[in-house]
């Protein structure tokens, strides 16, 4: 597999180099210089394969070899070790659930996948690699529980004191292991600054191997083609092929992957980018103008961007050609009230219950109904984290009907590890070449 970066498509890297340095050093993004269909075949049979038969598949086929395909294999059966079903809520409603993984949100797809990738490519006798990831929430979670074991890596997330809540601080200090955790006395602005400046130390970097397993990452972006195969396999069996698929977003990665899907070759009608009131992309689709903001804090929070990383992979994707990417994709945003009105109605109506950020998915999904009036086509709306990771959206009768999973009681009791910090380089410097 070749890759190019979006500011230089005449320079190619292979997909270990491009999952090693996550980003081109133009600063650019990778992007996968050919993106074969899948034989038609293989699509009229879809439902007839699993999930992970299905993963393997498109994953073998666009790698095209970059990891011999026994090996793949089994990276692809470790990985997605947990399952990605479509639940159906009405007639020509489905909500496609993508927290069933380790720490509860869709993240675990593209970490888990990503951290066996690189551990692979470690085992050919490579020097340890050093990932530091900085989250305000899920990433670091997802990104903590999929290196947890990997042989010959050593990962270390920092975190802002007291912005995090109790479930995900719960899956970044509770694994030990190959995992360290850091409570920084900051904001995760701060943490960012910390583990950039990491990056830029010679000191470091001639200590360490370091890794920033980010989103942006090729490595991330490949496995969440997976679910929307695989989705698009469940509804088959159903009879249902005439799909809408709506992706709650914020640095646009996983809207990103579904569209890599339909270049592949899955049918799609129409994909719906939902946001919150950072809404750089629908106010881009209604003037024209790309416009970076500063990010604002909302009820959705893991989709608060103002400069969605993965946009630029999306635009290059399509050539530049808006017109051609606003024919497949439609988006939308919401406030918090909206948010809220929109988690009690569906559990009004259907008995269940969304996270903030799924629920601005399926509000999209009503939008695009009334404003199209698509009256036969199926929507799918993507569940991106369990609820119980936002307890604080919840009261009364909907908090006492969710279910806390399995993954979750085990956290509970068991000892934090965390070093505490304050936010200054020095000390995180010094922390890392002594420990
Ligand atoms: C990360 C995240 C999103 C946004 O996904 P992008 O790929 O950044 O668009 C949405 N919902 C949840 C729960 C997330 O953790």
């Amino acid at each position: 597999m070749k890759l190019y970066s979006t500011n230089n498509p005449a320079a190619f890297v292979d997909f270990k180099e491009a999952v090693f340095n996550s980003m081109p050093q133009d600063k650019g993004l990778y992007m996968p210089a050919s993106i074969p269909a899948l034989d038609a075949e293989f699509i009229d049979n879809i439902d007839q394969f699993s999930l992970t038969e299905i993963a393997f598949k498109v994953a073998s086929h666009i790698m095209d070899g970059a990891i011999p395909e026994a090996d793949l294999k089994k990276i692809v059966e470790e990985a997605i070790n947990f399952p990605a079903p479509v639940n159906q809520l009405d007639e020509k409603t489905y909500v496609l659930e993508l927290f069933h993984g380790p720490s509860l949100a869709f993240k675990d797809f593209g970490a888990r996948f990503m951290s066996r990738v690189m551990g692979y490519f470690m085992e050919k006798g490579e020097k340890m690699l050093n990932v530091l990831v900085a989250t305000s929430g899920d990433t670091g979670g997802a990104v903590a529980l999929g290196f947890l074991g990997v042989p010959n890596t050593l990962v270390t997330i920092l975190y802002p004191k007291g912005k995090v809540s109790a479930v995900q601080e719960l899956q970044l200090t509770t694994n030990g292991q190959n995992i360290r955790a850091i409570e920084i006395d900051g904001t995760f602005d701060d943490c960012q600054a910390l583990v950039k400046q990491a990056f830029t130390d010679s000191e470091l970097n001639a200590k360490f191997r370091l890794t920033s397993a980010n989103s942006i990452n090729i490595a991330r972006l490949i496995p969440q083609t997976f679910y929307y195969f695989n989705a698009y396999a469940q509804l088959k069996r159903e009879g249902k092929t005439d799909i809408i698929f709506s992706v709650p977003s914020g640095n646009f990665g996983n809207i990103g992957a579904g569209l890599l899907a339909w270049k592949m070759g899955l049918p799609v009608k129409q994909f719906i980018a939902a946001t919150n009131i950072n809404d750089t992309v629908p106010s881009f689709f209604e003037t024209g103008v790309y416009t970076p903001k500063p990010s604002v804090a909302t009820l959705s929070n893991a989709m608060d961007v103002g400069n969605p990383s993965n946009w630029v992979r999306i635009m290059n994707l399509f050539k530049d050609d808006t017109k051609a990417l606003k024919e497949i994709v439609t988006a939308y945003s919401y406030d918090d009230e909206q948010t809220r009105d929109a988690v009690n109605i569906v559990y009004d109506d259907f008995k269940y219950v969304v996270c903030p950020h799924t629920a601005i998915a399926w509000m999209a999904i009503g939008q695009y109904r009334y404003d199209t009036k698509d009256d036969t086509s199926t929507a799918v709306f993507l569940a991106t984290a369990h609820p119980c990771k936002f307890p604080d959206m919840y009261e009364g009768e909907i908090k006492a009907s969710i279910t806390i999973p399995e993954q979750v009681k085990e956290l509970l009791g068991k000892p934090i590890l965390t070093v505490k910090l304050m936010a200054e380089f020095d000390l995180f410097k010094q922390y890392l070449l002594e420990n």
